[in-house]
């Protein structure tokens, strides 16, 4: 399918130009373009920004939006999270997951890193919304071997029906965290992934009690005591990264792991620090950007999240310079390159996923869009969504959209009793 774009403001170059898209890549940008194509949108006053990659969620946790805030990380998970979870059946995750799928879309982002429980349900809600998403097989067994062997079970049965099934979702690992899953089914996840040539995406030092325990419990902290497990690889997307020390981070660097800043999450759970984004960048580790789930973020708008994750580094670092505009937009497309993709600075033979923005007074005057896209926007400003070429969102809609709000609200009716 082709697309033709008319008359949109180029953020990169601020200027107007026409887009042309064919087979899933952006193949040609100019002034004026005199092409024919299956489709023609037109770009006035319209702003073209690179779509955006939440690397660190849980999309189906919209149904726990402001359920239980204001608590802290243990008792929030211990007493409200994991309670009403266990209630969970496969079809409120697929309708928990399509909502979420659809905030995701309306915000500008279409590719998101996901671990969440009902995978058959996950995995449908995004191949019919026709995101791109890395979907992990989440593993808990809180050291119980019966739970462990189960997880293998439930892991390999899901790799058969769905790896490189769709080639817009990955199936990937979702070994929760080092306090929740044993070196046993820590190890299989790195065996099976070494076999899949697949990710594994983890929770890593988010609290210092994480960090405690861990040395209590292994004598060695986590990142170490992930990586004589066979963890940590070039396919491994870290979640939190809050509690590293100069060896971790040198540790990570060499392995060419993948650290997830969650700055939101993090502030909100009061996990007590901040990610060294700085000191990671500085030994060249990949660094991406996620939301979290919205249980504790509570959206999933990545806009908010790179200004946040702007402003608080800026703060830390005590540098009005670091990061700047660009690179907070380059950490939010990483999860792109991370796959492989050309996508975030808008050139010719770059991968078409994008996102066109309308032209608001929350972003004028627009002196640098980049930085209006990081500082100023609000992801609710997306109007058309183009995902691999197709397009995903026109006007602010869509397809389906209020079946999927219907069936939501259904879910949340039977899960919380409401009615
Ligand atoms: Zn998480």
């Amino acid at each position: 399918m082709s697309i033709l774009i008319k008359n949109v403001l180029h953020s990169f170059r601020n200027e107007k130009v026409d887009i042309f898209v064919n087979n899933g890549k952006i193949e040609k940008i100019e002034k004026n373009l005199n092409l024919q194509a299956d489709k023609v949108i037109d770009g006035t006053d319209k702003v073209l920004y690179p779509a955006l990659s939440n690397m660190h969620t849980h999309a189906a946790m919209v149904l726990f939006k402001g359920y239980a805030d204001d608590l802290k990380l243990m008792e929030w998970l211990q007493t409200k999270i994991w309670p009403i979870e266990s209630k969970l059946t496969e079809e409120d995750v697929y309708w928990g997951t399509k909502f979420a799928c659809l905030e995701m879309i309306k915000t500008g982002t279409t590719l998101f890193n996901d671990m969440y429980w009902h995978f058959d349900g996950c995995y449908k809600a995004v191949e019919e919304m026709g995101m791109r998403a890395i979907l992990n097989a989440v593993m808990i067994d809180m050291f119980d071997e019966e739970r462990q062997k189960f997880n293998e079970k439930r892991t390999l049965e899901i790799f058969d029906r769905y790896f490189n099934k769709n080639p817009l979702i990955k199936v990937g690992l979702g070994p929760h965290a080092v306090y929740t899953v044993s070196a046993k089914g820590l190890k299989f996840a790195a065996e099976l992934r070494e076999e899949k040539d697949t990710f594994i995406h983890i929770h890593l030092s988010e609290t210092l009690t994480e960090v405690e325990d861990c040395v209590k419990k292994c004598g060695k902290r986590p990142p170490e005591y992930l990586d004589e497990l066979g963890v940590l690889t070039d396919k491994t997307l870290l979640a939190h990264c809050i509690w590293l020390n100069p060896s971790e981070i040198e540790l990570l660097a060499k392995r060419n792991s993948i650290a997830v800043h969650t700055p939101v999450s993090n502030m909100k759970l009061a996990v007590g620090g901040i990610m060294p984004k700085r000191e990671l960048r500085e030994h060249n580790v990949r660094i991406c950007l996620g939301t979290d789930g919205a249980a504790s973020n509570n959206n999933l708008d990545m806009t908010e999240e790179m200004k946040i994750s702007a402003i608080l580094q800026k703060w830390r670092n005590n540098d009005a310079e670091m990061p700047n505009a660009y690179d907070v937009v380059h950490r939010a497309t990483e999860g792109f390159r991370v796959l492989g993709l050309k996508v975030g600075k808008l050139e010719e033979g770059d991968t078409a996923d994008f996102i066109l923005m309308k032209m608001h007074e929350i972003i004028t005057p627009m002196h640098n869009p980049v930085s209006n896209f990081v500082y100023a926007a609000s992801g609710t400003l997306t109007d058309t969504v183009i995902c691999n070429g197709r397009v995903l969102m026109e006007n602010g809609y869509v397809e389906g959209e209020e079946e999927i709000k219907e069936n939501f609200f259904k879910t949340l009716n039977r899960l919380f009793n409401l009615t």
